[in-house]
């Protein structure tokens, strides 16, 4: 169907006393209902910033968007004004942190926040609320929810008020969910149980999701198509088994090498050389040519483009071809 979010060649900058920090330099990706879209990338890598600026959570200033559209339902949201951007941010679109811990408040019972989400947007008297705050603690399997409405935060395992917060961003119904981290601070084992109950509740609502993650490992089995970014940019752009199975971009084939791999005892990891860019100091040409091992001369010169490789299949790499080729993805 027609994309319900496009993101179009956003450019964001943070203008700072010490200059300028590239940190979105011409992204665009979209997703459809139903549609999850992993995007990835090491800290800095503007994944994050990107979904800021969706949310206009951006501190402004010193984040400044210098270009781009970010279309929901086919509307730049950037040029609507800011009642019309509200009721769209927050009810239609809702989002998920990283850490439930500083999201929710921890004075008051998590009963009474879900209920809030339904007194302050739809007017619910208080005993409704409270009925409806009961079912999305049950939506979300928290278990013996009647009994624990009343509780606190912080009475609550780290794994259950990540749950909270799903709930919540499920009060109103929204179409897009953007998730941004949002099991990275939870043990391996919770971390799958949540993920499979976003990933259910996706499919189920047949809404849109957003999972902004640094770990490969997540994201396998509930993306529909994964965008690698880095410096700002989206290196590679696939469908996931495809991008698991054949990398058209050396930044990917290092995150991959980089899994620890149970058949693989004792085997050395291959992690990638060296650390992100500096966004004042963004290296010439390709980005990432200080850390790659294919870097020649063109890559220290040219920008390469993000190009249809094969099928469904972009990489912004001069030598995206051979890459995908050695590793038999053509
Ligand atoms: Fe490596 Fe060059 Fe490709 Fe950049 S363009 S990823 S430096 S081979
Ligand atoms: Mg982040």
């Amino acid at each position: 169907g027609a994309p319900l979010l496009e993101v179009d060649d956003l450019h964001v900058e943070f203008r700072t006393r010490d200059g300028v920090a590239k940190a979105i330099n011409g992204v665009s990706y979209s997703v459809s209902a139903g549609e999850t879209l992993a995007v990835l990338g090491e800290s800095g890598s503007g994944k994050s910033v990107t979904a800021q600026t969706i949310m206009g959570i951006l501190d402004m200033p010193p984040g400044v968007i210098t270009g781009g559209e970010i279309r929901f339902h086919g509307r730049d949201m950037l040029k609507m004004d800011k009642d019309e951007r509200r009721k769209i941010r927050g009810k239609k679109i809702a989002m998920i942190f990283q850490d439930a811990l500083s999201a929710l408040n921890p004075v008051y019972s998590v009963g009474f926040q879900l209920a809030e989400m339904y007194r302050v947007h739809e007017g619910m008297s208080r005993k409704d609320a409270k009925a409806r705050a009961i079912e999305l603690m049950d939506l979300v399997k928290i278990p013996a929810a009647k009994e624990r409405v009343n509780d606190y935060p912080h009475q609550f395992s780290g794994g259950m008020r990540q749950r909270i917060m799903i709930a919540m961003a499920m009060a109103l119904d929204p179409e897009l969910i953007i998730a941004d981290e949002p099991t990275t601070a939870l043990d391996v084992t919770v971390q799958a149980q949540v993920m499979d109950l976003l990933a259910e509740l996706q499919r189920e609502r047949h809404m849109g999701l957003i999972l902004i993650t640094h770990d490969l490992g997540v994201v396998a089995d509930v993306a529909d198509k994964i965008a690698v970014m880095y410096a700002g940019r989206i290196v590679e752009h696939a469908p996931v088994d495809k991008l698991y199975s054949s990398p058209a971009h050396p930044y990917t084939e290092g995150l991959l090498a980089s899994i620890p791999r149970l058949d693989l005892k004792g085997q050395d990891l291959y992690a990638i050389k060296g650390l992100p860019p500096n966004l004042m100091r963004i290296p010439s040409g390709c980005a990432f040519n200080p850390r790659c091992p294919y870097a020649q001369d063109i890559c220290r010169a040219d920008v390469p483009p993000l190009i249809e490789v094969a099928p469904a299949r972009h990489s912004a790499c001069h030598f995206a071809q051979q890459v995908l080729d050695k590793n038999g993805g053509s």
